[in-house]
């Protein structure tokens, strides 16, 4: 996945273009700037990647989602329903806006379960959003047709899935507002740097805005704008955007480097009866970032898992027992360790998280594999490994 791992010429390019001029600064200073604009460029290419009406580049994925509610209206007192698998910063991005994150189970896809998201709703319920996590992607038809029989907004974090569709449809897009980050393990990275993509005019324009200090961004005098609204500073610089630009239009590249070495690695696994493959929904096709498997069992996937680390076989994991992706270990959000008080109803809802029963969620999770695809190994590197993690799951299974 990281497109660090294939930073060249062009990387270096556009930002020497950034670096020659001086103006680090996405807004103003048209004079010094030489015609030079990386974020407005990049959001251009973006716009076409994710077949997206309008894009506005942020300062990373996490402020990606909370410029995402906050444009669509959600805030203090808000349920956002969110997966238990994921990042902890799908509750970071929902809690900063004082809205309260309602954990809800995964299904075999390894993203949220559309019939555990019907049974959450409450009338405070006001979006949902769905993670795509490991580079594939729920069930999006299911997922639309709950949150507009319960007038829902959907928040897409595509995060993980970079390149990934449904329908023929680019992950991200499928979503009243998708959310990306290019920080620097993502398939596209700008060092820091996150993008918020909707096809609703109003919804970007309140994210334009919010993500810069609530600037209205009207005229060419800077100081002269005016504040509809509140906002705060999310916004990315122009040296970030720089590289993203140059990553961008290498991304059908990365993609095809993604695919070949998942599509080796999966062949050979495949020959293994008591390995399961994650579901991908009908009319999706993976980003190929991830190749996610299932063993027999939680105690099988522990030993294949260590087994793997020992052999020498990296990048990796069964989550069942990390503290950054999985509820069980949550327990900073649990037992709310805020730096500074929280709402009540923020705080009664993770009480409540200490004792929900997560048993289907732990089902999937315990017994996955999550491995990331390098785009670096070579063609033998790759099928060497593929041999010795089908030789060490044989000796388990
Ligand atoms: C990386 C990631 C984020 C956060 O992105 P940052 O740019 O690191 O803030 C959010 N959600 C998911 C699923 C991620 O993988």
């Amino acid at each position: 996945m990281p497109g660090f791992e294939l930073f060249g010429d062009l990387e270096r390019k556009e930002v020497n273009d950034v670096l020659d001029n001086g103006v680090l600064m996405r807004y103003g200073f048209d004079a010094m700037r030489k015609g030079h604009w990386k974020a407005k460029e990049l959001e251009a290419e973006l716009e076409k990647t994710f077949q997206s009406k309008h894009v506005q580049l942020v300062s990373s994925g996490t402020a990606a989602v909370s410029v995402a509610l906050a444009s669509a209206g959600v805030g203090a007192g808000d349920e956002v329903i969110m997966p238990t698998f994921t990042f902890v910063a799908s509750f970071e991005a929902i809690m900063i806006l004082g809205a309260i994150p309602i954990l809800v189970d995964i299904d075999d896809t390894l993203t949220l379960d559309p019939k555990a998201l019907e049974h959450a709703i409450t009338p405070k319920t006001k979006a949902v959003m769905v993670v795509q996590m490991c580079g594939s992607m729920a069930n999006m038809n299911a997922l639309r047709s709950v949150c507009d029989k319960h007038h829902l907004i959907l928040v897409e974090d595509a995060c993980q899935a970079i390149g990934g569709t449904y329908n023929d449809k680019p992950l991200g897009s499928l979503g009243d507002l998708g959310c990306f980050s290019f920080d620097f393990v993502k398939t596209i990275t700008c060092g820091e740097g996150g993008a918020v993509v909707t096809n609703n005019k109003a919804y970007y324009v309140n994210a334009d805005h919010y993500s810069d200090h609530g600037h209205d961004h009207v005229g060419n005098d800077r100081g002269a704008e005016t504040h509809p609204f509140l906002g705060y500073n999310f916004r990315i610089s122009e040296l970030n955007a720089a590289v993203g630009l140059a990553q961008v239009k290498r991304l059908p590249e990365f993609l095809a480097i993604q695919k070949k070495h998942y599509s080796i690695i999966r062949e050979t696994l495949s020959k293994i009866p008591e390995i399961r493959f994650r579901t991908v929904p009908e009319g999706g096709e993976e980003s190929y970032a991830f190749l996610n498997f299932f063993l027999p069992n939680a105690d099988i996937a522990s030993e294949v898992s260590k087994a793997f680390k020992t052999n020498g076989i990296d990048v990796c994991w069964n989550y069942y027992n990390n503290n950054w992706h999985y509820v069980r270990k949550w327990h900073h959000l649990k037992e709310a360790k805020s730096l500074y008080p929280l709402s009540n109803d923020i705080k009664d809802e993770l009480n409540l998280l200490k004792h929900k029963d997560f048993s289907q969620s732990d089902h999937y999770i315990s017994r996955n594999i999550s491995c990331l695809i390098k785009m670096s190994w070579t063609e033998d590197e790759v099928l060497t490994r593929a041999n010795t993690m089908a030789t060490i799951i044989r000796s388990l299974v």
